[in-house]
């Protein structure tokens, strides 16, 4: 029985390598009928972000990748909001009290920044565990009267865990294989503190288990606390589930790590939505709001360390489930690159319904308050092969609606020679006697007429095009043609020649 669990912490925008993690739950849950749960973390009240969770919750809805178990919605091990759940996690401290796993310090920030710093100066780390702990304030050093009488005087305290000394765990991961950690490395983290409030660590043990978690898929910067994890499913004498930890994404020179800062700077988006930060310090542009699609969106992010193990690209969301599996995730980084979603975008781009594009474009656009839909559609239609978002279809298709203003110089001169206009004027004849009931009637009376006359092709086409379009790009002349209709280009062809 398969339940993975999405667990962000509510302190801001959810980033592209949370949306990743996200996705990756979800891809493993829909492959083998199971539960993705979205469990928010937010035990730590001073990082809190008012508006993060509806965040996180609208951004998974928007990618297609919605939770099926999570706040308001079938709450079967609810509440999933570690906040609401905080009367739960002391007994579960106290148990590894009572069993020697866990015991109460009393250190102050100033005693431990003394160590931190006093170890610095000798060139050491400083390492809260058997190293030091005899030399520090808690209750491996001090007597049980002494604990009782502090923890009733109301002294702040913490929990901490009791790493073992020399001893070397045996760690598993689904993607990095046998990982040997030795113990002597290990702090004593934080478990518990006198607020009344669980770490991290500690609360998301608990709620693994809780609600039955199968697998953790999280990002690498987790995996530094798998043997603490491990350690407290052992404690508890809970089975654990089993890990996989997703590799970094890189910039995209490929080096380092990729921040938000990054998708600032170089003007891409690191987050599936637009956010702004109720401090207002941070405008990051989104996916949505750029115009991405969510399919181009997912297809990228599933290649940000997996691949299928073919040539094959292109994946919608069912695809994906069908071909995913945590075996082909990579440990090495994954580069993210701004380019290849664009070619996403583009692939997905021709595969939106043109009625869809067509009202996209239309509210995009002042321009096309009062032109018919059924019209827009017909330009989507002859446009979108060269298009990546929406917002590219006014520069491929003004000219379906308005005349060109000016001409690009570099093309009037080389659509222009001698005879030109009077060969317009001919073509402007040829035209308005033409059949123009279709795009072909159309283009066989004047393709007929040049041939016949032995003109040259280029000649006509050339300042045909730049009479219709301003320019030399743009699609089919005739496609042009028949959309605008006869009277409007025979006006643009007198504009160009006079
Ligand atoms: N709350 C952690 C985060 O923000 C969850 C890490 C995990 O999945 O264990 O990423």
């Amino acid at each position: 029985n398969v339940r993975v669990r999405f667990a962000p912490s509510p302190t801001g925008p959810l980033h592209i390598g949370g949306v990743r993690t996200a996705l990756f739950n979800y891809l493993f849950a829909k492959k083998y009928n199971g539960t993705f749960v979205l469990r928010i973390e937010d035990t730590d009240q001073n990082r809190y972000v008012e508006g993060a969770e509806d965040y996180i919750v609208e951004s998974l809805n928007w990618c297609h990748i919605p939770f099926d178990e999570g706040p308001n919605k079938n709450e079967k091990f609810g509440p999933y909001r570690q906040s609401e759940r905080k009367h739960l996690y002391k007994q579960y401290a106290d148990k590894l009290i009572a069993s020697g796993h866990a015991y109460y310090a009393f250190d102050t920030a100033e005693t431990l920044d003394f160590h931190r710093k006093d170890h610095e100066t000798n060139g050491k780390t400083f390492i809260y565990n058997w190293h030091n702990r005899l030399k520090l304030d808690n209750s491996l050093s001090l007597s049980a009267e002494e604990v009782k009488a502090r923890l009733n005087a109301g002294d702040d305290y913490v929990i901490r865990f009791k790493s073992p000394q020399d001893e070397t765990l045996h760690l598993k991961d689904i993607i990095r294989g046998d990982i040997k950690i030795d113990t002597n490395i290990l702090d004593d983290k934080v478990l518990f503190k006198s607020d009344g409030m669980p770490t991290y660590h500690l609360a998301n043990i608990v709620d693994d288990h809780l609600m039955e978690i199968s697998h953790v898929i999280r990002g690498e910067e987790w995996l530094p606390s798998l043997a603490l994890h491990q350690q407290l499913y052992d404690a508890f004498g809970w089975k654990a589930p089993e890990f996989a930890h997703l590799p970094l994404i890189l910039k995209p020179t490929g080096k380092g790590k990729l921040s938000k800062r990054d998708g600032d700077k170089l003007g891409f988006p690191v987050f599936p939505l637009q956010y702004v930060s109720p401090k207002g310090d941070n405008h990051s542009i989104g996916y949505r709001e750029e115009g991405y699609f969510p399919e181009a969106v997912i297809n990228f992010l599933a290649f940000l360390g997996w691949n299928p193990g073919t040539e094959q690209e292109i994946f919608d969301l069912e695809a994906l489930i069908n071909a995913f599996d945590l075996e082909r995730v990579n440990k090495s980084g994954a580069r993210f690159d701004p380019e290849k979603i664009k070619w996403f975008n583009h692939h997905y781009m021709q595969e939106q319904p043109n009625a869809d594009l067509a009202n996209a474009f239309k509210n995009s656009k002042q321009e096309l308050a009062d032109i018919d839909i059924n019209y827009i559609e017909m330009v989507i239609s002859l446009v979108k092969e060269r298009a990546t978002f929406v917002s590219d279809f006014w520069e491929l298709s003004h000219f379906f609606f308005i005349a060109p203003e000016t001409y690009d110089e570099k093309a009037s001169k080389k659509a222009f020679k001698e005879g030109t206009k009077e060969l317009m004027q001919e073509l402007i004849t040829i035209i308005n006697t033409a059949d123009d009931s279709s795009k072909d009637t159309m283009q066989d009376a004047v393709k007929g007429w040049i041939t016949s006359n032995d003109i040259g092709f280029g000649k006509v086409m050339m300042p045909l095009r730049l009479a219709l379009v301003g320019a030399l790009q743009g699609p089919d002349v005739f496609d042009i043609i028949y959309m605008i209709g006869k009277a409007e280009t025979v006006k643009r062809i007198e504009n160009v020649i006079s």
